[in-house]
């Protein structure tokens, strides 16, 4: 199918939240008669006027695949941003035109019994999705969390990991930031193959590492795992 035959379903804001200071949770009803089906990391399309299907940007999905009735996007909002602008302005009620799921570089069940996720700012959407379809499922699978922002204000969901961190074995996670407020115990600057070595599993066939982030930043943080020694197959871009 080409993107002028693309199949643009409308779905209905039922609720909508700031989650930091420039992003919003959306919640989408998912009537039971349409086929949503997606595997954590696969993502939507947005297309802000139907009448161009040319006009569109990707979305992750953070809920997961086994909730019925609705779904969620967190959206950061860019000043002058198109797609983003557009929904900044969308409140309940309003309906969304968009196309998808669509498959991007997801988790499968038994692909991996060691997660290594690197992400920056909105590059954590698709790992939403992801840890909790695991930790929910009690999968014994393990996950770190490397998660870089500019400040602390910015960490999407923090919350929400530091208490997984403090439930489940199975999880952990470590943030970067540009720099930390006064008495921060985690990491400043940039993310390096220093530090992907330190916290990251080792590479295995039983490891994958997704990154999701920046273009250059996924491109500069692939070409420093393989240089750690893992293979390009395992090393997946969202
Ligand atoms: C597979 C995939 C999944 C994605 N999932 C999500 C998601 O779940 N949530 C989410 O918020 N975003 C996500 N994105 C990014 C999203 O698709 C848009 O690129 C983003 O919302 C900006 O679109 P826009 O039309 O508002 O901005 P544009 O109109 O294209 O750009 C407006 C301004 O914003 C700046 N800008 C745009 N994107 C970025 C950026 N990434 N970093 C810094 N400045 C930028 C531009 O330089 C420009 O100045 C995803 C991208 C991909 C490829």
């Amino acid at each position: 199918m080409s993107q002028k035959d693309v199949i643009i379903t409308k779905y209905k804001i039922i609720e909508k939240q700031p989650v930091t200071h420039d992003t919003s949770r959306f919640r989408f009803a998912l009537p039971p008669n349409i086929d949503f089906k997606f595997l954590p990391g696969d993502h939507v399309k947005i297309y802000p006027n139907p009448q161009n299907p040319l006009e569109f940007k990707p979305y992750t999905p953070t809920t997961i695949p086994d909730i019925k009735g609705y779904f969620e996007l967190i959206i950061k909002h860019y000043p002058n941003g198109k797609v983003s602008g557009y929904m900044k302005e969308r409140g309940l009620g309003d309906e969304i035109g968009m196309s998808g799921p669509d498959k991007g570089g997801h988790f499968e069940d038994g692909m991996a019994k060691r997660v290594g996720m690197v992400a920056g700012g909105t590059g954590i959407t698709p790992m939403i999705s992801m840890i909790r379809s695991i930790l929910s499922r009690r999968l014994e699978v393990d996950i770190f969390l490397l998660f870089a922002n500019k400040s602390v204000d910015d960490i999407i969901l923090k919350d929400e990991f530091d208490k997984y961190a403090d439930k489940y074995d199975n999880f952990d996670r470590f943030y970067i930031l540009d720099k930390g407020p006064e008495g921060w115990q985690m990491g400043e600057g940039r993310i390096t193959k220093d530090l992907m070595n330190e916290k990251l599993f080792g590479p295995s066939d039983d490891t994958v590492i997704f990154v999701c982030g920046p273009p250059m930043m996924q491109i500069n943080l692939k070409k420093q795992l393989l240089e750690l020694g893992h293979q390009s197959e395992k090393v997946i871009f969202p």
